[in-house]
């Protein structure tokens, strides 16, 4: 008889797989260690770390401790007590909730946990790499004392991916600063070495923290609640400019998180007020009810999916935008705001009035006038968004429609088709892994130079799945897996079209929709790359994209 092929993995080799996807390096070790302490409630935690966190990662905090009876449960998978029903993890109020991040930590390194929960006695559990964890009574205060030693030393594939302990260092330290500043009411406190290198006491503000933490003066603090979201945050002031993205960071319910879209939400926020290569200082919390979030997409739980993407979008841009529209106000003799180019534009102010029946009117009496030819965009104004679907844009004695929707298709299809430049696309830091069915795979495989220049890149990644490390910029606000499957559905469907038939799929698919709420800034951008276009006024499929009604027949309605 056939001996089993397929073997079921032991957990001592499932959970250093495992291992791989929750710590990369030793700073998403002390950012779990830290989460872990404030979800029990600590207020104060210090940080001991020795050779970039290569021998040691010692973490110590003053929260409410593990029973004595959960303690060998803390190194299981799985084993957590933040949820009991899978419903829980969308309701989850805390920091982590998958349960497996001290399992995995204890399984690459010398590992141990010391816990007392008032009033038992405490005690540690101790498990060396590759050997049965021991337990022994411990003296230690109530709370939790995290080390973990020798990290990957036995594991020297991991190990050769680390970079030198002085850059560990530094992407521990600036992970501590900033979770410090977000985290403003713990103390918290860092050693290299055996050298202290990092202090902070309670603060009662995120500013006072920021001030304290990075010196920074000159910026102020904001405050928004509008029930279901709630910001709190310090802003640079536009003449704080830095070089680097570093000074933004987001966090969502006190989790610090990378986000594309918030991302964006602030840099467009300041997009007039500093200069483009410049990047403005934006320490953001923002608070929202956690039935509207799923923080379990990943293992290091560095990412989070909102319900409501674009309501996140804006409730930060137009926070932000009118807290520096304040600013301007209020500063209106200091000279270093009023310098910089200020165009005043409130989207939620502008509620064009537009009937319908004016509509029909002018549509019979064919005054609106295709337009046909025109050579720069340069001197368009955007002004407005009307019905969520046309751009309102005015030039000398005209006002322009445009179909936002259609002009955006127009311009990808022409950056598809031409393939002069690659259309943006957005580098996913954490790529994504997705199994797929076989004659996917094939067809991926085969059309792999067309999507590049839709914005997928991929790799194979086992025979039915692929690792996916760059989307087209268009899907990154939405149920990302969800979108690429049904996109690659619908392309397998077009693929018996030439590529022309997937650059007209990709475009009408990419392309913003009707509906879309748009920034000033991104009408500027389309309507400024949709008259780069060779035939800005036609869609692919023939449909018009643009007309234009005179100053003159407006005047005209008003008896002028
Ligand atoms: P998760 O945080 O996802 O639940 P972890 O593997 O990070 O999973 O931790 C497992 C469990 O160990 C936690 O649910 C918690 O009960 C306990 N635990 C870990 N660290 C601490 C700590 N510093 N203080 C109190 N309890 C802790
Ligand atoms: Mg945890």
């Amino acid at each position: 008889m056939a001996v089993n092929e397929i073997i079921q993995l032991p957990d001592s080799i499932a959970d250093k797989i495992a291992a791989g996807e929750v710590i990369e390096r030793p700073y998403n070790i002390v950012k779990e260690l830290l989460e872990n302490s404030v979800d029990a409630y600590a207020v104060r935690i210090t940080i001991e770390i020795e050779d970039g966190g290569l021998s040691l990662i010692k973490v110590t905090d003053n929260g409410k401790g593990i029973l004595p009876e959960d303690l060998p449960l803390t190194i299981q998978r799985y084993a957590t007590s933040k949820i009991r029903h899978f419903e829980d993890i969308y309701s989850i109020k805390t920091f982590g909730f998958r349960g497996e991040a001290l399992a995995a930590i204890s399984s690459v390194c010398d590992f141990s946990i010391a816990s007392r929960r008032e009033p038992f006695d405490g005690y540690i559990l101790i498990k060396n790499f590759n050997s049965e964890p021991i337990i022994k009574p411990s003296n230690i205060p109530k709370g939790t004392i995290v080390e973990v030693k020798n990290l990957f030393s036995k594991i020297p594939v991991r190990k050769k991916f680390l970079k030198s302990s002085s850059s560990e260092f530094k992407e521990i330290i600036k992970f501590i600063k900033s979770f410090a500043a977000i985290n403003y009411k713990i103390d918290i406190s860092c050693t290299k070495d055996g050298i202290k290198v990092f202090e902070s006491l309670k603060k009662d503000s995120m500013l006072e923290r920021v001030m304290d933490i990075f010196g920074e003066t000159a910026c102020f603090p904001i405050n928004y609640s509008d029930g279901n979201i709630s910001i709190d945050a310090v802003l640079g002031r536009p003449d704080n400019q830095k070089f680097r993205k570093d000074y933004i960071i987001i966090s969502v319910n006190n989790r610090i998180v990378k986000d594309y879209s918030i991302t964006q939400a602030i840099l467009q926020a300041y997009s007039r007020l500093i200069p483009e290569n410049r990047f403005p200082l934006a320490f953001i919390n923002i608070q929202i009810s956690d039935d509207t979030l799923d923080v379990n997409i990943h293992p290091t739980k560095t990412t989070v999916r909102f319900m409501q993407p674009q309501q996140i979008f804006n409730v930060v841009y137009n926070s932000i935008k009118n807290s520096l529209n304040n600013l301007k106000l209020e500063t209106k003799d200091a000279i270093s705001i009023d310098d910089f180019p200020i165009r005043d534009f409130n989207e939620e102010q502008y509620k064009p009035v537009f009937d319908i029946t004016n509509y029909a009117e002018i549509n019979d009496n064919k005054i609106e006038e295709p337009v046909t030819e025109y050579n720069t965009s340069n001197e368009f104004t955007v002004v407005g968004q009307l019905f969520k679907t046309v751009i309102l844009c005015e030039k000398g004695d005209e006002l322009y429609f445009i179909d936002q929707h259609i002009a955006h298709e127009r311009v990808l299809y022409e950056l598809y088709t031409t393939g002069e430049k690659l259309p943006p696309s957005f580098v996913l830091f954490e790529p994504i892994l997705l199994t797929l069915e076989l004659d996917e795979i094939e067809f991926l495989d085969k059309n792999r130079l067309i999507l590049r220049k839709f914005g997928f890149e991929f790799e194979l990644f086992s025979k039915d799945s692929i690792k996916i490390t760059a989307i087209p910029s268009s899907i990154m606000q939405k149920d990302i897996e969800n979108e690429i499957k049904k996109l690659i559905a619908e392309l397998m469907e077009n693929s018996n079209k030439n590529n022309d038939g997937l650059a007209l799929t990709m475009s009408c698919r990419n392309a913003v929709k009707s509906g879309d709420y748009l920034t000033k800034f991104e009408m500027e951008e389309l309507v400024r790359n949709l008259f780069k276009t060779s035939n800005p006024y036609t869609c692919p499929h023939g449909r018009p994209i643009i007309f234009k009604i005179t100053k003159d027949f407006i005047y005209n309605k008003f008896q002028r």
